[in-house]
C-alpha cells in the first residue's frame, strides 16, 4: 500500500522504449522534462524483449550501448538495465513494482511515454495497475494526437493532473500531459535512412553514430 509522499520528496522518471536506435527526439524530451519537472533523475530504460512488436534485429545488448553512450556526461539521464537483465518478455509492470521496491514508498515515479505509446496503453500487460506504482507523463510528439473517445480517453479524464506541482502531491497515480519541443525523430526513419545508405547525423549523437559504424549496424 503507498501512502501519500512527503511534501519535498523527490521525483524519479523513467522512460522505456525500444532505443533501436536512441535519438535526440528521446534525449531532447528526456532532458526537458528532467528541468521542467525538476526530477532528480531520468532514467532510459531499454526494452529487452518488447511485449508488442517483433523482436528487433538489432540485440539488446547493442541498443542499450548506445543509450549508455548518448547519456553520457549529462548527470540526471542513466541508462537503466533492468530488462536485460530480466528474463522473458520486458513487462513495463514488472519494471514499475521494481523501481517501486528500490526507491521506498514514499519517491516520486514518472513513466514517461510518448502519446503513440499510450495510445496502445490497453494492450500492454496489467495495464489497469500501472498508476498503482507510478505517475505517467505523457509528451506530445509530432503527428499524434490524444483520443477524445474511447477507453484510453476514459482513462486519461479519470487520472488526468492539472499541474506538475500534483505529482509530488503522492508518489504515484496521476497522468499529466506535457507538451515539450516536437522533434519529428523516430528510430524507424533512422534505421530506413541507414538502409537506404544515407546520413543520420544531427539526429542522434555522434558517439551512437560511431557505435553503429563501428558494429556495421542497420544495413
Ligand atoms: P520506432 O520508430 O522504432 O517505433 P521510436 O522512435 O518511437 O521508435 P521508441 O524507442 O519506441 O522510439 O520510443 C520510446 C519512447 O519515446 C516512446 O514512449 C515514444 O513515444 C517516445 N518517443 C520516441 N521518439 C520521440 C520523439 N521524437 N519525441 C517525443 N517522444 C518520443
Amino acid at each position: 500500500m503507498i501512502t501519500p509522499a512527503a511534501p519535498e520528496s523527490s521525483l524519479v522518471g523513467v522512460l522505456g522504449g525500444t532505443f533501436n536506435p536512441v535519438h535526440y527526439g528521446h534525449l531532447r524530451s528526456a532532458l526537458e522534462l528532467v528541468e521542467r519537472l525538476d526530477l532528480e533523475q531520468l532514467r532510459l530504460m531499454p526494452s529487452a524483449e518488447p511485449p508488442h512488436r517483433t523482436s528487433p534485429d538489432c540485440s539488446a545488448e547493442h541498443r542499450a550501448a548506445m543509450v549508455g553512450l548518448a547519456v553520457t556526461g549529462e548527470r540526471h539521464l542513466t541508462c537503466d538495465l533492468r530488462e536485460l537483465k530480466r528474463p522473458g518478455k520486458s513487462f513495463t509492470i514488472d519494471s514499475l513494482i521494481e523501481l517501486r521496491e528500490e526507491l521506498g514508498a514514499q519517491t516520486g515515479l514518472c513513466m514517461v511515454m510518448g502519446c503513440d505509446a499510450v495510445l496502445d496503453i490497453p494492450g500492454w500487460h496489467r495495464w489497469e495497475e500501472l498508476l498503482d506504482w507510478a505517475h505517467i507523463i505523457v509528451i506530445a510528439r509530432p503527428g499524434w494526437e490524444l483520443p477524445e473517445s474511447g477507453v484510453v480517453a476514459t482513462w486519461l479524464a479519470d487520472n488526468r493532473l492539472d499541474d506538475a506541482g500534483a505529482l509530488r502531491q503522492r508518489p504515484a497515480g496521476g497522468v499529466l500531459i506535457e507538451e515539450l519541443r516536437p522533434l519529428a525523430i523516430s528510430s524507424t526513419e533512422i534505421r530506413a535512412l541507414l538502409a537506404s545508405g544515407r546520413s543520420v547525423r544531427y539526429l542522434t549523437p555522434q558517439s551512437v553514430l560511431e557505435y553503429i559504424q563501428t558494429y556495421n549496424l542497420y544495413r
